[in-house]
């Protein structure tokens, strides 16, 4: 199913990328028929293949390594043939034949490479306890490149570390096995003593792995088991990210393991405050700060940028150094001013922002100034309507705002099964949930992102909520 739908990708991009360039060379430019077609199948196919091995990336299925490496190779390669063809003046007709001889030996190698080895769960294996000199080196490019291309895994192997100088009755820190993360984290551990064990979460962050079930109560019984944690602490006690709540159930890790698990705080730089007082509620909740936000506004450009590629490939991609810049500015413009907006619904904002734009760009360009930028500006404003609703929403589930109940939200607590336990006030990461007369309560009802960790974790069964697909009472 999953082989079938790869190869629709690399098909439907193929003849849009192929027949895209065909047209731009053939009747834009005039170019003799026989080259633009073979222009045409040439880089149609290395997108294609770019495409085919991102679906896999995306979707984090296995031999993510490799797959990272074959991308970078074909781009390499494309960016080399650009290169040869540009600047060394060779016969073009016989460069042609040259480097599609080459591509489809390249290509297919690569296909035969991933048919081969299509269903294997690939997984990489840290023995030592020592911890790796990379993940305490300041890595900032590394760190800019993963929070752009954030929709992409970059796997790290399952191992179990030693932070600091800990000991048997040390505490037990659980983490993904995503790069950045474990970056993050053992950078925010480095004064305590502690154990870390980072879990498969197919090399995607927690929140996100957890949601898509990359990341899940298997994966960590896994490691536990793997790694022989019960041989190397006393203390049966780990400490799970408060994001995977969702999918991780402490209930059979303590039946399988014997370990008993607490949700630490929802970011690691927390976990001081979380250890001085586990019930402090402000570390429980996620924040949209202006860091983050900047950060989600690039990360979300990456796609439509792509689509974007795809409508210029029809039209000129030489227009796109005009557009992607604006929309980049704009997107930094919106996270800015996010919190402040006038138009608290995220749909009406979405459509108030891309009319401002467009009005702007109306006024300034073609009015005053009297340039043909229409067809810019209609590109540009659609592109932040779109951007501009998807802001809060990016995860490797692609929750299209647009199209989603993500507003028609109802929760309801049986309170004569209810017993107190506060589980739910502990998990809900925006802050949904109080504890009134040793009962729970629904608060802040707009607040809740659906994230499913409360119902999933309530020890009796209290909570209906409308995300429960299993189990929804309304
Ligand atoms: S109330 Fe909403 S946001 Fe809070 S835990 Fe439940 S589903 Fe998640
Ligand atoms: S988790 Fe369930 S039982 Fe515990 S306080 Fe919340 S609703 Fe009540």
């Amino acid at each position: 199913m999953v082989g079938k739908a790869k190869i629709l990708v690399f098909l439907s991009v193929f003849l849009l990328f192929a027949s895209g360039r065909w047209l731009n060379l053939f009747i834009f430019n005039n170019v003799s028929f026989s080259l633009s077609v073979q222009w045409s199948i040439f880089y149609g196919m290395l997108i294609a293949f770019i495409f085919y091995f991102v679906a896999d990336l995306v979707m984090a299925r296995g031999l993510l390594n490799i797959k990272i490496r074959i991308i970078i190779i074909i781009s390499f390669y494309m960016i080399a043939v650009l290169f040869v063809n540009r600047l060394l003046s060779i016969e073009e007709e016989r460069m042609f034949i040259f480097e599609s001889i080459l591509t489809v030996i390249l290509l297919f190698v690569l296909l035969g490479i991933d048919f081969v080895f299509e269903q294997k769960e690939d997984f990489l294996f840290n023995k030592t306890n020592n911890l790796p000199l990379r993940y305490t080196r300041a890595q900032p490019l590394k760190t800019f490149l993963e929070s752009v291309f954030r929709l992409l895994p970059n796997p790290e192997p399952i191992g179990l570390y030693k932070i600091g100088k800990p000991n048997k009755n040390s505490l037990v820190i659980v983490t993904g096995n995503y790069d950045l993360t474990v970056r993050r984290v053992v950078k925010h551990l480095k004064d305590i003593d502690c154990w870390l064990l980072v879990c498969d979460s197919r090399g995607v962050n927690i929140w996100c792995s957890s949601l898509a079930d990359h990341f899940n109560t298997d994966k960590v019984i896994n490691a536990i088991k793997l790694l022989k944690l019960g041989e190397k602490v006393g203390y049966r006690k780990l400490l799970l990210p408060q994001l995977c709540a969702s999918n991780v159930s402490p209930k059979k890790i303590k039946n399988e393991t014997g370990f008993t698990c607490d949700f630490g705080p929802v970011y690691i730089k927390n976990l001081k405050k979380y250890l001085l007082d586990p019930k402090n509620r402000q570390i429980r909740r996620v924040t949209f700060n202006l860091g983050e936000r900047l950060e989600m506004s690039f990360a979300t450009i990456v796609i439509p940028s792509i689509f974007l590629f795809f409508i210029f490939n029809f039209i000129g991609l030489k227009n796109l150094f005009i557009i992607l810049p604006a929309i980049y500015g704009l997107s930094f413009v919106n996270a800015a001013v996010f919190p402040y907006r006038l138009v608290k619904n995220i749909r009406l904002w979405a459509i108030f922002f891309g009319f401002i734009v467009f009005l702007f760009n109306f006024l300034i360009f073609t009015v005053i100034f009297k340039l043909n930028f229409l067809i810019y500006n209609i590109t540009i404003s659609i592109a932040m309507v779109y951007l501009v609703n998807e802001f809060e929403g990016w995860s490797p589930l692609v929750k299209f705002n647009l199209f989603s109940s993500y507003d028609k939200v109802r929760i309801k607590i049986e309170e004569n099964i209810c017993i107190g336990c506060e589980r739910c006030v502990e998990v809900c990461p925006k802050g949904v949930y109080e504890i009134i007369n040793r009962k729970s309560k629904v608060v802040a009802l707009k607040e809740c992102a659906s994230c499913k960790s409360c119902f999933y974790q309530c020890p009796v069964g209290a909570i209906k909520h409308s995300a429960d697909i299993n189990n929804c009472a309304f």
